[in-house]
């Protein structure tokens, strides 16, 4: 049996577009069939039902409707899928044979605009990895707002940098050569980011294509006009990128209007761990915004400066020059309260003008979007003249960057209604006074309006039928209607038109002659107001450049003022920034941990290190203490001060960082087949092979995956490592092998540190002060009292302790010291070999002793260890 015409075309256009679900337009629905149906309805909960299609069985079909598809396709994109909508291009009404239908976008997470699918205050990457022996070229674009940015990696660690680069930037979708599979580990990129992962046909990518893309798509005549050098990589990259939106959008890009080139060399660069670890925008296990650093410093009041903000924490500059830029705008905003209040007043009232020109561009912004333009175009100037003699260089740049659009206001304010409805098509948009042609028809209509507005009371009087009305459905036009009660009453002249079960509805041939009339002028007016507001849109779309400038600059705006508002609430300091090699933190705290603790008060702690003589500072201490706080907060201290903002703590220079590399915890790759020891030693490997005398290291318990032995001796070879060279790398060390602190005295740059804690009754008190040298115990067993564990495994703990101490291990493996050589023994935990209360207990001849002497010996041991 042939399948019936509409089946066939649904066939054809599915064979186009296997890969995606096909939403297949039929009247006011959108319908799924056969294996896209089945999906469709168990993904978003939808009824499975069928469809005769000429065939025997009848085709598994569900269906959405239309006005209500975004939330539908927003739960299958969100899963992962790709939708293709499918629409009738031609009027059913005038249509021969089958309605043409046609593709006329693919929605994919990476090319979403829709509002419902988008979060505000993040944006929606896209990403493209352009991968070749040649190097690596990586684009991006948040097709909602138009912010495109390229660059091209190369080097030994490419791959590393393409996956910290990915991380940062956070994209939904990213779109790589298909060939990319054989050069790069897909799955650590899958596993890393989260994104969508989709490999494209090599043709997107081929370079004459590519850079025919990019020259139409910026209508230049060479790649210098937009800044771009002549490299292929970045251009395969940013072509494909092009490419693949046009083909998924099928439509132009007009809002995509400039290219940001950038170097990754210009910003601090985060690798994946340390982006992770120090919960910059989100924390590490729940992936909340509240508890990372994001969620104490964003007080930013639009979408655009949030944006903005979590960006910069992402991408800390690494030019001193620039730190201080926003640094200098900060303090003023800081020292200037009426400034910074009048500024958040003006702030709260934009809108979010990057997606509005987005949806404005696109063709799917309504009169309220304009609304929210023109309401948002207000405000600007007063914040222009708040920050035209504020006195600070940048915030004048900034209100130099902010184009009044006066054009734009005073279009929108002369054309669109104040509450317009949320449809384009129905009328109810264009203001009284815009256009004289538009008038004159609603003017024409109004006696008929009258005459059909007067009706119901006219005829009420005439008929004395007191419940009569008039009323209107799209079906049926106009109509008068009577009660069955009343229905004896009805005049000879009513026409029947509709029974219903508790009433009768009426026309009349005078009520028909208005209502055509009416109704004819209508559709008139509708159409004219669509028209009308098409033209307003599109001369709005003429401003998209001075738009997006503006509202660059309100982001910018909006995050420094975050900044000042955040450092004026917590008594953050402005730091001092220069170029030198040495961190000076006086009493630093944490930004996040100092807002968390509840019963207490967060001690602050001083921070030293430089390339010299201070270069490596090896903390230990016990368990709890608060190493790794401390060793964060340093982190976050300087990234805080590269990203332009005050610091918590009462006075900090900074001497800028070029990298921050944290090795913090156990972060378990098992889902790669990776053992924690195995990651930790390849996390250890990227920092030890990358790392300048630029940056800062965060290393917290490194070794301790593995044996003790092995652990401690990869330790050691760390700091020395790190310490032997002609300039210290600036690290901050935290570890569980007291050995390490020997080395003090031998290695250039090493300094001791510890954190104070006091005992009482037997019990430790912590007391959170980092100070100088190295701690005496570890206290792991005081720890593990306070956390509950049982007392019987605290006792038997502690008496394998004292015995470990002694040298002694009986019932597990004895510590094998003869299996390393003599000549490297060179720490105190090597030495304790030969002390004499070892030598006195490896002499005991356990077979001859009775437990009674065996507590009498454990005692005197215990004396003489005292
Ligand atoms: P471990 O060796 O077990 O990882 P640690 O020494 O790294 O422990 P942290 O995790 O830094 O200890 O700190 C433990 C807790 O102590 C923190 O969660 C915090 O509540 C508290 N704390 C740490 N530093 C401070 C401080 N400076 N002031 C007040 N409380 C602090």
């Amino acid at each position: 049996m042939e399948l019936s015409p509409m089946m066939k075309q649904y066939m054809g256009i599915k064979e186009q577009y296997k890969d995606c679900i096909l939403f297949f337009r039929l009247g006011d629905f959108y319908e799924m069939f056969f294996e896209d149906a089945l999906i469709a309805s168990k993904e978003m909960e939808v009824t499975l039902t069928g469809k005769n299609c000429g065939q025997e069985e009848r085709a598994p079909m569900c269906g959405v409707p239309f006005h209500s598809a975004d939330t539908y396709i927003a739960r299958l994109v969100d899963k992962g899928y790709k939708v293709a909508i499918c629409e009738q291009v031609e009027d059913p009404a005038t249509a021969k044979g089958i309605v043409k239908r046609e593709v006329v976008q693919v929605i994919t997470p990476g090319t979403v605009i829709s509002q419902t699918m988008l979060n505000e205050k993040e944006n929606n990457y896209l990403a493209s990895v352009f991968v070749s022996q040649n190097g690596v070229g990586l684009s991006y674009c948040d097709i909602s707002t138009g912010e495109l940015n390229v660059t091209d990696i190369n080097g030994f660690d490419t791959f590393d940098t393409i996956v910290n680069q990915l991380v940062r930037i956070k994209p939904k979708e990213i779109i790589l050569n298909a060939s990319a599979e054989t050069l790069v580990d897909l799955e650590e990129i899958r596993t890393n980011t989260d994104a969508y992962l989709n490999l494209l046909n090599e043709a997107y990518y081929v370079p004459a294509a590519a850079t025919s893309a990019i020259l139409r798509q910026f209508s230049v005549k060479s790649m210098l006009g937009i800044g771009m050098r002549e490299c292929e990589v970045a251009v395969q990259s940013l072509g494909g990128l092009l490419s693949y939106l046009f083909d998924s959008r099928k439509h132009s890009l007009g809002h995509i209007t400039r290219l940001n080139y950038y170097d990754i060399g210009n910003y601090m660069s985060l690798d994946k761990a340390t982006i992770k670890n120090l919960e910059l925008t989100e924390t590490l296990y729940e992936k909340k915004i509240s508890g990372s650093l994001l969620g104490i410093l964003d007080k930013t009041h639009t979408a655009m400066g949030s944006r903005k903000l979590k960006q910069w924490i992402r991408e800390p500059l690494n030019r001193a020059e620039g730190i201080q830029k926003r640094l200098d705008a900060v303090e003023t905003l800081v020292n200037d309260v009426v400034l910074r209040n009048n500024l958040k007043d003006g702030l709260k009232r934009i809108y979010d003008l990057e997606r509005l020109i987005g949806r404005v561009s696109f063709g799917n912004a309504n009169g309220k979007d304009l609304l929210a333009l023109r309401n948002s175009i207000a405000i600007l100037p007063e914040i222009k003249s708040d920050l035209a003699s504020c006195g600070n260089v940048y915030l004048e740049e900034i209100e130099n960057g902010m184009d009044s659009l006066e054009q734009v206001y005073e279009t929108i304010e002369a054309s669109i209604v104040e509450d317009p409805g949320f449809t384009i098509k129905d009328g109810g948009i264009i203001k009284p006074g815009y256009s004289e042609e538009l008038d004159g028809i609603k003017f024409s209509i109004r006696d008929g309006q009258k005459w059909i507005a007067e009706l119901e009371g006219i005829e009420k009087e005439r008929t004395g039928i007191k419940n009569l009305k008039v009323g209107f459905n799209k079906v049926f036009g106009y109509y008068i209607e009577i009660t069955k009660s009343n229905y004896e009453m009805t005049p000879d002249n009513y026409i029947r038109k509709q029974t219903l079960s508790n009433c009768e509805r009426f026309i009349t041939p005078e009520l028909k002659e208005m209502e055509s009339l009416v109704l004819n002028a209508e559709t008139k007016i509708n159409q004219l107001e669509y028209e009308l507001f098409l033209g307003i849109r599109t001369f709005v779309q003429g401003y998209v450049n001075e738009i997006q400038t503006t509202s660059q600059a309100i982001a910018t705006l909006d995050a420094l003022v975050s900044f000042a508002e955040v450092s004026g609430k917590f008594s953050y300091v402005k730091p001092k920034i220069n170029t030198g090699d040495q961190l000076i933190i006086e009493k630093g705290r944490h930004p996040v941990v100092e807002q968390i603790i509840k019963d207490g008060v967060f001690v602050c702690n001083d921070t030293y290190v430089d390339g010299d003589t201070s270069s490596l500072l090896l903390i230990t201490g016990p368990n709890m203490a608060g190493k790794s706080t401390y060793m964060r907060q340093t982190a976050l201290i300087v990234l805080m001060a590269q990203i332009g903002c005050f610091v918590p703590c009462e006075s900090a220079e900074i001497g800028v960082v070029d990298r921050i590399y944290t090795r913090i915890g156990a972060s378990d790759n098992l889902t790669q087949g990776q053992s924690t020891f195995y990651v930790e030693m390849s996390e250890l490997a990227y920092i030890l092979n990358t790392s300048t005398e630029k940056s800062l290291i965060i290393l917290d318990e490194i070794g301790r995956g593995t044996s003790t032995y092995d652990g401690l001796s990869i330790a050691f070879a760390v700091v020395e490592h790190l310490c032997h060279q002609d300039k210290g790398t600036r690290t901050l060390f935290a570890t569980h092998y007291h050995e390490l602190t020997g080395l003090e005295h031998t290695m250039k740059g090493l300094k001791n540190l510890n954190v104070e804690v006091a005992e009482e009754n037997g019990n430790i008190v912590f007391l959170h002060k980092i100070i100088e040298g190295s701690a005496s115990r570890s206290y792991g067993i005081h720890v593990a009292k306070l956390a509950g564990v049982p007392r019987t495994v605290l006792e038997a703990a502690e008496l394998k302790l004292l015995e470990l101490e002694a040298g002694i291990f009986e019932g597990g493996a004895k510590p094998k010291e003869e299996a390393r050589p003599k000549e490297q023994v060179q720490l105190s935990f090597f030495e304790s070999i030969n002390d004499p209360l070892v030598q006195r207990i490896k002499g005991l001849n356990l077979m001859d002793i009775t437990p009674s002497e065996a507590i009498k010996i454990l005692e005197e041991l215990k004396e003489a260890a005292k």
